[in-house]
């Protein structure tokens, strides 16, 4: 459990409070959490002297195998610039090394790593990824979207035995926290039977819900009986969806963005409204709920639109938005009316003001109107959950709470806030995190 002081102010969970992470996705976490981590780090060479320090400890351990680090936050370094290839190559001469950025999508890797997923200094761009290169042609290391997934492929797959060792240290990690129960989105197939060996020998110390992606619900519903396990390991739902991130400004807009993509003017729609009510359909047969994920307004409203297409019989699984960074005015309304759940992460904001401020100027008032969704009758903990989405962010509670109640980072003036008239209570804060009564 942990308390966080911000700005004089100090958010800790009221006592005894037990806590649900609504969003997580447990096997990245437990990934992440064997590997080094940089998030604090601050700059360039820093992480190449902690790179080095780490490559010449598995060198004299004899330790085989990739060295992996992840958190890279760029944009937050004093240099604001990605180490390069030749740093790397230096810091790590022996062994396959890959940096990866906190968004999933960016990465910086040197020579050995380029070389392991058959990319080099001179291959071109993968797919609709990049190798980024200087003005001289040269590869810098840096690898984004295809090139660092191709780059991430060619990392081996953990053994069966490191797979359950990483799946129990990110359940700690979330119980540590307070957390008594945890909703993990995109499931792996293999995830379910993986928790129920961990709770078969007494070392679950949490209940999880699971998510499998659309595509995947079929083949999981098929292994449910061998894995779940009553008040302890369930298939919850399917994870779908509708749109993509606002860093990379593919988030699904209403109205344009400042400075778009070319070609991609209110961002990506992954989605239609009629295959989103055909999941619902899907999903509804098949006795389990829905939840998409959605962060811009458009997306929102795909959603919305197919839940009024579909009005949910009483009792019928539930239908969950993850994300919900934007709601237009005329659709908040609608999620108590159809029931549907916002299950947000509010800790994303602190991260996120820069981008929203620099490419929707003319929207935040529209961003995470959490205010506006208790008082049109979400209540919070029913049809308003938080969560973190860690890895992505850190899981501590307090840090979505604070966004919640603030509005803003430290540091930052409370003129800096983005829509501090959506700002809700400490207490509504904490009763989002209210675990699923039984
Ligand atoms: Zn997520």
């Amino acid at each position: 459990m942990s308390t966080l002081r911000f700005d004089g102010a100090e958010f800790t969970p009221p006592p005894g409070m037990k806590l649900r992470e609504a969003h997580a996705h447990l096997p990245a976490l437990g990934r992440e959490m064997t590997q080094l981590s940089l998030h604090d780090c601050i700059s360039a060479p820093e992480c190449v002297s902690r790179v080095a320090a780490l490559a010449s400890r598995m060198e004299s351990a004899r330790e085989p195998g990739w060295l992996l680090a992840s958190g890279v936050r760029v944009s937050g370094w004093k240099d604001q610039r990605w180490p390069f290839l030749t740093e790397l190559d230096r810091a790590c001469p022996n062994r396959p090394c890959l940096l990866g950025g906190f968004d999933h999508h960016s990465g910086v890797c040197n020579s050995a790593a380029l070389a392991a997923a058959g990319l080099s200094a001179s291959s071109s761009s993968q797919g609709d990824g990049l190798v980024v290169r200087t003005p001289e042609g040269e590869a810098t290391g840096l690898v984004l979207e295809a090139a660092f997934e191709a780059v991430r492929r060619a990392v081996p797959e953990p053994t069966p035995e490191q797979w359950l060792r990483h799946i129990k240290a990110a359940c700690d990690s979330l119980a540590s926290l307070g957390f008594v129960e945890v909703h993990d989105l995109l499931s792996p197939v293999g995830l379910g039977e993986s928790l129920a060996k961990l709770d078969d020998s007494g070392h679950l110390p949490l209940r999880v819900w699971l998510y499998p992606a659309l595509a995947d619900l079929g083949a999981t519903l098929t292994l449910r009986g061998r894995f779940e396990r009553p008040g302890a390991v369930t298939v919850a739902g399917a994870k779908l969806f509708a749109d993509g991130t606002l860093n990379s400004r593919t988030a699904w807009m209403l109205s344009p963005y400042r400075d778009p993509m070319p070609g991609h003017e209110r961002g990506t729609p992954l989605i239609s409204v009629k295959q989103l009510a055909a999941a619902i359909d899907q999903t509804r047969a098949a006795g389990v709920g829905l939840a998409v994920h959605a962060i811009g307004d458009g997306a929102v409203r795909a959603v919305l639109d197919a839940a009024a297409s579909r009005p949910a019989p009483r009792g019928s699984p539930t239908l969950r938005i993850e994300h919900c960074e934007l709601i237009d005015a005329t659709d908040l309304p609608r999620f108590s009316q159809l029931g549907v759940i916002a299950s947000i992460q509010p800790c994303h904001l602190l991260p996120d003001i820069d981008v929203l401020k620099d490419q929707l100027p003319h929207r935040l008032d529209r961003v995470l109107p959490l205010r506006e969704l208790i008082d049109s009758g979400c209540r919070p903990g029913e049809l308003l959950w938080f969560g973190s989405d860690v890895p992505i962010v850190r899981a501590d509670p307090s840090d979505s709470v604070a966004a919640a109640v603030l509005r803003r980072r430290p540091g930052m003036t409370p003129e800096q806030a983005v829509a501090p008239e959506q700002a809700i209570t400490e207490s509504e804060a904490w009763r989002c995190f209210s675990p699923t009564p039984p």
